[in-house]
């Protein structure tokens, strides 16, 4: 069997290293220049800084034996920095027992490890798909790809939503509207935040997560620096704000929150259109064609979270092979 997968991230590699695994022919194709989708870093400051997932937890037995592996082979660390709440313009403690683990020394380390790169198409964006009993794949720079026995869509829904013309079933299927998106700034400052918080869950105003990325496990860093997240509704709202209004906003919330002043030397911005699960939107689980042989899936089919994207790769492997 000879399968495309679109889409690089955790849901995609996973499934296609089970397939690979399984004896498959397996071929990736993803639009940007390297995989790991939104567990990627930005390579900034002499090191890699976390824009997209910042963490993640574990709490499915397949998935916690997973990371277990990935901590045995150095890929991943649990990240004990002490969290905060930010609400009612208060910072307070807000200690649980959570175990929270990112990648070493940046999020898409576990994702890039042991990949074999001749299989993976890079700078590859797929804008259309046909079938003749074998799938065609036409990238956005006029490269096409033949004879593929079945294509898996691991991207977010209105990604495939566009890919699938062919099949209006499969279309109507997908969810609408399930990923919001997110504003992510990162900066690195002059001097040090004297508070002692590594991470704050924001319940108020345009920000909804800020984390002293310099907190993390294996980032050695100068300066220190800092990651902050609008919320989906500040971004859906100001969809096309600067980058300096942003960095400007988020360096205000932020001497706010830890009522002291910041000194920001550098910031860098980056917009998520699909970042976060809309938490009212129903789980589909995988979607299959009933007329060709297609799969849609990612995190959003289980629920939005590194953990999701995974066990959805899973799912999709063991469907294919399997089902
Ligand atoms: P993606 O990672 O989105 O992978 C899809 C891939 O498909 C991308 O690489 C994309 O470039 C590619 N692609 C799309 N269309 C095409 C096309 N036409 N052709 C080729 N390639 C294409 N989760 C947590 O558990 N903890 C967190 O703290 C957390 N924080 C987050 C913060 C932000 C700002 C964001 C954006 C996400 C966060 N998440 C978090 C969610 C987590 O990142 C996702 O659940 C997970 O990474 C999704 O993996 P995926 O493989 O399903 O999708
Ligand atoms: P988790 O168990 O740490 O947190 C889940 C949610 O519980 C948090 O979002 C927060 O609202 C709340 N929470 C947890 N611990 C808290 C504490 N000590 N104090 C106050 N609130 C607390 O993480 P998870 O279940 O693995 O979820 C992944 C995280 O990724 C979530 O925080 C989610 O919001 C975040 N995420 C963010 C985006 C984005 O676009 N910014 C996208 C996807 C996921």
């Amino acid at each position: 069997m000879k399968v495309a997968i679109i889409g690089a991230g955790l849901a995609g590699l996973r499934c296609g290293q089970l397939l690979q695994a399984a004896g498959v022919d397996v071929s990736w194709f993803e639009k940007s220049r390297a995989v790991a989708g939104r567990m990627s870093a930005k390579r900034l400051w002499g090191g890699h800084v976390d824009l997209g997932a910042q963490y993640f937890t574990a709490r499915d037995p397949a998935f916690i034996q997973q990371v277990r592996q990935w901590q045995q082979a150095g890929l991943v660390a649990p990240w004990l920095g002490k969290v905060y709440r930010y609400q009612d313009n208060r910072l307070a403690a807000s200690p649980d027992s959570e175990l929270r683990y990112v990648g070493l020394p940046a999020m898409h380390a576990p994702l890039r490890a042991g990949l074999s790169n001749e299989t993976i198409h890079l700078n590859c964006c797929i804008t259309s798909l046909s079938y003749n009993g074998h799938w065609q794949l036409m990238s956005k720079d006029d490269r096409h790809f033949s004879g593929f026995d079945q294509v898996v869509l691991a991207i977010p829904p209105a990604q495939a939503h566009a890919l699938l013309g062919m099949d209006t079933d499969l279309q109507h299927r997908l969810p609408s509207q399930v990923l919001l998106p997110c504003h992510a700034v990162a900066m690195q400052l002059s001097q040090s935040i004297r508070h002692e918080a590594a991470a704050v869950f924001v319940r108020q105003g345009p920000l909804s997560w800020v984390a002293r990325h310099s907190s993390k496990p294996g980032r050695l860093t100068e300066h220190e620096q800092w990651v902050l997240h609008f919320t989906a509704e500040f971004t859906a709202q100001h969809l096309e704000a600067s980058a300096a209004d942003l960095a400007r906003i988020a360096a205000e919330q932020l001497s706010e929150m830890m009522a002291e002043p910041i000194q920001v030397q550098d910031s860098y911005h980056h917009r998520w259109l699909y970042a976060s699960v809309d938490n009212s939107s129903r789980q589909v689980g995988l979607l299959r064609s009933q007329h060709r042989p297609c799969m849609v899936m990612g995190d959003w089919s289980f629920g939005g979270r590194v953990e999701n994207a995974w066990l959805a790769g899973q799912a999709a492997a063991e469907e294919l092979l399997h089902g």
